[in-house]
């Protein structure tokens, strides 16, 4: 499918030359093309001028702050943007979802890791109002019709539940933290409520996983929040 010349393009801001070279070797040898910029300036630069499929951004850059950079790229792209930090559950890792970021590794990460996460990103890639029916595992979500299934039943949900499965699905493959769930189901003033959410996933894999103490489907992101992986 992808022509020499077409293959997916990846922005990586990083200013580690040992971790951005191995995150271009990751990269190319999984059949991307790779753009390093070693600071948040060139970073913001080529993010302009390149275009890419994607973009990896590391927290720890010695000229901006991570959350003002993705911040500035949102402001003229939707493109998936999975940050790197070095702390799981950092304040800046969910500042950075908060603020729009698709996903987030911690390092040092696997390489197998990296690369699905990005296929990830780019094939979640929003769209502006996602419509149709989603299919993940034995579950299916018809949005339109707000009816969800499992094994071809029709699943009963309250209207809080799916409230939050479509939230979930609609951003299936990004990491939602709490507050954004909270946010986005309840409303701004139970953003610290995370009992809520906790209760409310609960619920849903009751009904939805094949092993509700194994979810396969709605995936805790410990510290940070929830994703669904369809
Ligand atoms: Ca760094």
């Amino acid at each position: 499918m992808s022509a020499a010349g077409t293959l997916p393009s990846v922005l990586v801001i990083e200013d580690e030359p040992q971790i951005r070279r191995l995150l271009r070797l990751t990269l190319e040898s999984n059949g991307f093309r790779v753009h390093p910029a070693a600071n948040g300036k060139e970073g913001l630069d080529r993010a302009r001028t390149e275009r890419p499929e994607a973009v990896i951004l590391d927290l720890g850059l010695p000229d901006a702050d991570g959350v003002d950079i993705l911040k500035e790229i949102r402001r003229g792209s939707a493109v998936p943007v999975i940050i790197l930090s070095v702390r799981n559950g950092e304040q800046d890792v969910i500042s950075c979802l908060n603020a729009g970021a698709d996903d987030y590794l911690i390092k040092p990460f696997r390489q197998g890791e990296l690369v699905a996460r990005i296929r990830a990103a780019i094939r979640h890639r929003r769209g502006p109002e996602e419509k149709g029916v989603i299919t993940a595992g034995p579950v299916t979500v018809d949005l339109d019709a707000r009816v969800v299934k499992r094994g071809g039943e029709i699943v009963k949900l309250t209207g809080t539940e799916y409230a939050l499965l479509e939230l979930l699905v609609r951003n299936a493959g990004r990491v939602l933290t709490h507050r954004y769930i909270l946010e986005q189901v309840w409303g701004p003033s139970y953003a610290e409520e995370s009992q809520y959410s906790r209760v409310y996933v609960g619920q849903l894999r009751k009904k939805l996983e094949e092993d509700p103490s194994n979810p396969a489907l709605i995936v805790t992101e410990s510290g940070i929040g929830y994703r669904f992986a369809g």
